[in-house]
């Protein structure tokens, strides 16, 4: 086993490597940005060394400055998180060069789903349903309104590099093809400096749902059942479950076995070891699509943590050591539900407008059944340069409406101050009739908004 880590990322996640860590008898380093310096992670590190300043391209995302600590630490290893340099090929192969393991999948693994494009191939060889689409990347106006008359309209146009729900626009007829087309790949040139998008079908009122993988170096795959991430915002999750209610509804049941399968084939094909995510949308006559390949740990696994009493960041770090799954598929069972929420510092009635600043006062739910992961505490200071997630609140129950009863109590308990948080509009989405009967797809919360509902949000805060 490992005996010292680096940990290359910030926040939450960086917390819960080092939970992860402490709990094997690993040393860990942090790394931080000047910004970062009064934050959790940094205090609860054995070291910790300063990369740079806050911009994520001065420090968290500066593989020279990042190998540098590692070295003079001299570290074992290294995990990445999620978001940042989690999901690059070249910083994996960085690390092996200088004998420092990557705590993730392989180069190659990576390099097999490399962008959504090269992962929607390897899917369809793989024998996975697809949304229909495109072949490869498009190259002009003109082939786009080619792909989108054979599809037909609507059409989604992605960014093959896109994340973090950016990336991706919808067109409904040929001029708002035009304009979305040369949108998608400047904003994609900008944000991820690779301009390629592809088109795909946009499936109506989709669920979206995701499969667990972990597998080790020996050849041993499997799958820790779904998580339902329909609740979104702008193609961003805020609020996830497991098991999905959707598996409930009769022409829904037999699917969860057939997704189980073909996240395994995906996986499979492309080598993949490590924690991995198989994300799909199911429509609502239960056709599912293959969408992409997550190829690090995501936000959203402690959900999956809770209802199967593994834990995944324990896991990858026993994998990347070289360790043997010591799990089987026959031994993964689901006990009760979970749900997560997660915890913005952005301001609900303004639009989710970002709400960095100090923290005046934490209080942070507790009883039975409620996790929190968070760097956030009483006089900290969130930064203005990173992700607006300060906490992910989840807790368990022993069927759905426990879960529910528990998430709603755990909100009225969470005492933030100082900075706005998503909690009145999570609490709001708590009390909505359809989600509380387990029936939503991916337009729930434009609906909830659009539907009048905002007075009912304001009256929960
Ligand atoms: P998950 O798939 O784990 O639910 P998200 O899609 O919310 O995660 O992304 C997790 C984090 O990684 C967020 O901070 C997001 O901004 C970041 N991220 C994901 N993909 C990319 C990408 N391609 N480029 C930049 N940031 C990304
Ligand atoms: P990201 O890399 O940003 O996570 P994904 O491809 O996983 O991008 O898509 C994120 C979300 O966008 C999905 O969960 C879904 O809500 C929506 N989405 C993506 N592709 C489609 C599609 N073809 N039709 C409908 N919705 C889609
Ligand atoms: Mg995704």
């Amino acid at each position: 086993m490992f005996e010292k880590v680096l940990i290359a990322n910030r926040g939450e996640i960086a917390v819960r490597i080092i939970r992860a860590c402490k709990e094997l008898n690993i040393r860990t380093v942090a790394v931080y940005s000047e910004s970062d310096a009064n934050s959790m992670h940094v205090q609860m590190a054995d070291e910790a060394i300063c990369i740079g300043k806050g911009p994520s391209k001065d420090s968290y995302l500066r593989i020279d400055r990042l190998i540098s600590a590692a070295e003079i630490a001299d570290v074992d290893a290294i995990h990445p998180g999620y978001g940042f340099l989690s999901e690059n090929a070249h910083f994996a192969d960085v690390c092996e060069s200088c004998n420092i393991r990557f705590i993730g999948p392989s180069s190659r693994a990576m390099n097999a789903l490399e962008d959504k494009q090269i992962s929607r191939s390897l899917a369809k060889k793989a024998g996975v349903p697809l949304p229909p689409g495109s072949e490869g990347i498009i190259e002009n106006e003109q082939e786009a309104l080619t792909v989108a008359k054979r599809i037909g309209y609507p059409v989604m146009i992605k960014a093959v590099a896109g994340g973090g729900g950016r990336g991706m626009r919808v067109a409904h007829n040929d001029i708002s093809m035009v304009k979305g087309f040369h949108t998608c790949r400047s904003e994609a040139e900008k944000a991820f400096g690779n301009a390629g998008v592809y088109i795909e079908k946009f499936i109506e009122n989709p669920h979206h749902i995701e499969f667990q993988i972990l597998g080790d170096t020996r050849g041993n795959l499997i799958h820790l059942g779904e998580r339902d991430c329909s609740i979104q915002r702008r193609n961003q999750k805020l609020i996830e479950e497991s098991p999905s209610p959707l598996f409930d509804r009769k022409e829904f049941r037999d699917l969860r076995k057939k997704m189980g399968k073909a996240a395994l084939k995906i996986a499979e094909a492309a080598n993949y070891t490590s924690a991995g995510t198989v994300e799909f949308i199911v429509d609502d006559h239960a056709n599912y699509y293959f969408l992409e390949m997550n190829k690090r740990i995501q936000v959203e696994h402690p959900v999956t943590e809770e209802i199967t009493g593994v834990d995944l960041l324990k896991q990858m770090i026993m994998i990347a050591a070289g360790e043997q799954l010591r799990i089987n598929q026959s031994d993964i069972t689901v006990r009760g539900h979970a749900i997560e929420c997660r915890i913005n510092a952005e301001d609900p009635f303004d639009d989710f407008r970002p709400s960095p600043g100090r923290i005046d006062m934490y209080y942070a739910p507790g009883g039975p059944g409620v996790r929190i992961d968070s760097h956030a505490y009483a006089g900290y200071t969130i930064p203005p340069h990173y992700d607006s997630m300060i906490a992910k609140l989840i807790v368990w129950g022993k069927d759905r409406r426990e879960a529910m009863e528990r998430m709603s109590r755990a909100l009225s308990e969470y005492m933030i101050t100082g900075v706005k948080t998503t909690i009145p509009f999570q609490q709001a989405i708590l009390q909505d009739p359809n989600f509380r009967r387990g029936v939503y797809s991916t337009n729930f919360i434009e609906q909830l908004l659009g539907g009048g509902r905002r007075e009912l949000i304001e009256e929960k805060a």
